[in-house]
């Protein structure tokens, strides 16, 4: 079946009317799937300030049954929303059900968390006196999303926030409107049975960067979550600092992994083949630099051709494909520049061509490219599978190597030398946000913290404590006693 047939169907099972000017294509054969309406970000703005009043007022884990109730909408809902992603960000079936799940698991996070969002209690140094600290509710959320995680990155931010009492307001990528359609009827559904929750806690606003912008600078938002590139981020931090507004940014990364002399190499060549063409390289996540030990660097690439050579790349729904289409033909581009400049800079470069799968349809084979410097092309997150190999020979070379980018995203060693992986792991080890030992650097699970440093933009979200960037803390100290004692034994007495 066609990509719009399929998508006709699944619009109308939801009851979405598909009409509006922006336009939404298919990377599986590049037509047009769907239309959506542009929002109006003034309006949504004012609506979420006045959702806060009241939902900040209703006990959080009250609020907690309300994401309580989508997780059970996501759960009934969950092959036909992913369906929806598979046909608009050209994710195989398999990954685009692992996002919806994604979407699941932080709903059930965020019901326990309702029911934990506290504060300490603090000794004070003044007698009969107690100190403690609260969380309240921050403001409205703008959750601003890429297309390459198009329904989870709204969910790990959504869940938390609406049980921290925040209203959300999402204007989702303009290459993945329709997912974010299907999304906000679930959640609209969730509303209803949820009964009195105020109408606009959750709302989407369709458009481009221009409509993202504009909420940007909008005071009414108390919490900029910006997932997508760094040249985004750069935009986006400065207006909101300058409005002394909060960001949490999620931009791109540039991962590498490790391998070691003592890696288990069956299980290292299955870990790398997932982290680096899985979703077809675009991933925040993605392994993009491989730092093989030079006794193992050969065997482990010449493993690595033969999988990426058997991968089968298609339709991503066809049964059997590991790798789908690029985004557009904008990403085959970035692609082919990529290869080219590795090239002149003396790279080798396997495997990156053409393959003709859907007509429309910008699909690739995964490349491998071995550079004898970490320069050019490498020291930039290309958005498309391209794993860039790198030989050394001490330890300290290679984690010098892993921290040697401006991104610091996620990272991995592979090893059964106890001594490496904790050198990897410890202060001078990985600068990076995630640091994993024996598994790639893609494929994270919600109860850590997620995001990284540098460049990548420093934000966590998701599990362990990032609820708090989502919250205001209060810090309260009570006398309950008859006398005031002044801190620090400051005396502030009239003389009598
Ligand atoms: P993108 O930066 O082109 O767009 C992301 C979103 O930002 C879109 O919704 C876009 O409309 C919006 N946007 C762009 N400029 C804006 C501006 N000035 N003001 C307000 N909004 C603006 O990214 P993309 O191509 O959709 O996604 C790929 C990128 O996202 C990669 O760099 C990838 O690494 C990154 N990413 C990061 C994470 C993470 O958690 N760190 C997760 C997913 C994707």
């Amino acid at each position: 079946m066609k990509p719009a047939d399929d998508a006709a169907q699944l619009l109308e099972l939801f009851g979405i009317a598909h009409a509006g000017r922006m336009a939404s294509h298919s990377p599986i054969d590049g037509a047009v799937i769907g239309r959506v309406t542009n929002g109006d970000p003034d309006a949504a703005c004012e609506r979420a300030a006045r959702a806060f009043d009241a939902w900040r007022r209703i006990p959080a884990p009250k609020r907690g049954e309300l994401v309580r109730l989508l997780g059970e909408e996501l759960r009934q809902a969950k092959p036909l929303l992913a369906k929806m992603v598979t046909l608009e960000a050209g994710k195989i079936m398999a990954e685009s059900l692992g996002e919806v799940q994604e979407m699941i698991d932080i709903c059930d996070f965020a019901v326990g968390l309702s029911r934990q969002l506290h504060g300490l209690a603090i000794a004070s140094e003044r007698p009969e006196h107690r100190m403690m600290e609260q969380w309240h509710p921050l403001g409205p959320v703008l959750v601003i999303s890429a297309f390459n995680f198009p329904v989870a990155v709204w969910a790990w931010n959504a869940a938390l926030a609406l049980v921290c009492g925040n209203p959300v307001i999402w204007k989702p990528s303009e290459k993945t409107p329709l997912c974010a359609e299907l999304v906000m009827q679930l959640m609209r559904r969730a509303i209803r049975r949820f009964g009195d929750a105020p109408e606009c806690v959750a709302q989407v606003v369709q458009g481009d960067r221009h409509v993202g912008a504009e909420m940007v600078r909008d005071p009414r938002i108390a919490l900029v979550s910006a997932t997508g590139s760094t040249k985004m981020g750069r935009m986006v931090a400065p207006v909101v600092a300058k409005r002394f507004g909060r960001s949490l940014l999620e931009l791109g990364g540039n991962n590498a992994a490790i391998v070691c002399p003592s890696a288990d190499l069956d299980l290292t060549e299955r870990a790398i083949l997932f982290s680096a063409v899985g979703t077809a390289g675009q991933r925040c996540t993605t392994l993009r630099r491989l730092i093989a030990h030079e006794s193992v660097a050969e065997e482990l690439v010449e493993r690595l051709k033969r999988l990426f050579g058997a991968v089968e790349i298609g339709d991503p729904r066809g049964s059997g494909v590991l790798v789908g289409p690029l985004i557009d033909g904008a990403a085959m581009n970035a692609m082919r520049t990529a290869l080219t400049t590795a090239k002149k800079r003396k790279g080798f470069v396997w495997g990156g061509e053409e393959v003709e799968a859907v007509p429309g349809g910008h699909y690739v084979r995964p490349a491998i490219v071995e550079m004898k410097r970490q320069d050019g092309p490498v020291l930039q997150e290309t958005f498309a599978p391209i794993l860039y190999v790198l030989r050394y020979r001490e330890l300290d070379e290679a984690i010098a190597l892993n921290n040697g980018v401006t991104q610091g995203l996620s990272s991995s060693i592979f090893t059964t030398d106890v001594r490496e992986a904790e050198r990897f792991m410890a202060a001078s080890g990985s600068d990076c946000g995630i640091a994993n030992v024996n598994i790639g650097p893609s494929g994270a699970e919600i109860g850590g913290a997620f995001g990284g440093e540098k460049e990548t933009g420093g934000g966590r979200e998701s599990g362990s404590d990032s609820w708090r960037a989502y919250m205001r803390r209060q810090t309260n100290t009570v006398n309950y006693g008859s006398e005031l004692p002044l801190a620090q034994g400051v005396r502030f007495d009239i003389a009598p």
